[in-house]
């Protein structure tokens, strides 16, 4: 299979360095653009799978380089992430509304970059997504496996990726008790370096930030831990 080729278009090097370096280390092919004039004409030349796309460029504007990449021919249908500062609501509807596929707020970290464009490419392609991965709901916890996103009362929380896959395990089977041999097995899948002991300074992370919620997660003592029953 060739490679598949990932424009990003930031004007941020520190940034677009870090995209780059974890979407080689993927296996993707990376190209970068450091204006928006710059990304526009290597977009037309280089037909990337996907677009990585800053809000916030010098001279035209990542709203401006979305709607033109829309009209072009070559670039019509190219999967788009938006990437937006944090906490600016109204930039990620903007930036839905002029035809981007999905955004990513910074900070972000690789795991989630790399997740996202996966999830973005897989979708592209056509693939279905896996049915382990859909939206859960408890306790009004709103878990997406697809966005790697938490909610409570609209509100979003972030979280780190282990915290998130902790989270979405115990969410699955509520009620269930997993001892932190199965957490880490489960984790662990995902590439991620997680031991027993670390399972409950993750478990601690993770109740912090889901504040009032965070005595969801119940402590069994000797055994694990569990999420409670609704
Ligand atoms: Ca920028």
């Amino acid at each position: 299979m060739t490679k598949e080729r990932i424009l990003i278009i930031e004007d941020e090097v520190d940034i677009a360095n870090l995209m780059r370096y974890n979407l080689e280390l993927h296996g993707y092919q990376v190209n970068m653009a450091h204006t928006g004039e710059e990304g526009l004409n290597l977009a037309k030349s280089l037909h990337p799978s996907l677009i990585l796309l800053d809000l916030m460029l010098p001279g035209l504007d990542g709203e401006e380089v979305c709607r033109i990449l829309r009209k072009t021919p070559e670039s019509k249908e190219t999967p788009i992430i938006m990437v937006t500062a944090k906490s600016s609501e109204n930039d990620v509807v903007q930036g839905l509304d002029i035809g981007a596929d999905d955004y990513l707020s910074k900070p972000f970290s690789p795991k989630i970059l790399i997740a996202r464009v996966g999830a973005l490419l897989r979708r592209n392609r056509g693939e279905e997504v896996e049915s382990n991965e859909k939206v859960l709901r408890i306790h009004d916890i709103l878990i997406d496996p697809n966005r790697f996103e938490v909610e409570i009362s609209n509100k979003k929380l972030d979280l780190t990726y282990t915290e998130f896959r902790l989270l979405q395990l115990l969410a699955k089977r509520p009620g269930w008790v997993f001892s932190r041999q199965q957490i880490v097995d489960s984790i662990r899948g995902d590439n991620c370096a997680v031991t027993e002991r670390s399972v409950d300074v993750q478990v601690v992370g993770l109740r912090k930030k889901l504040r009032s919620h965070g005595k969801l997660v119940e402590t069994v003592r000797g055994v694990g831990y569990r999420m409670k029953e609704e």
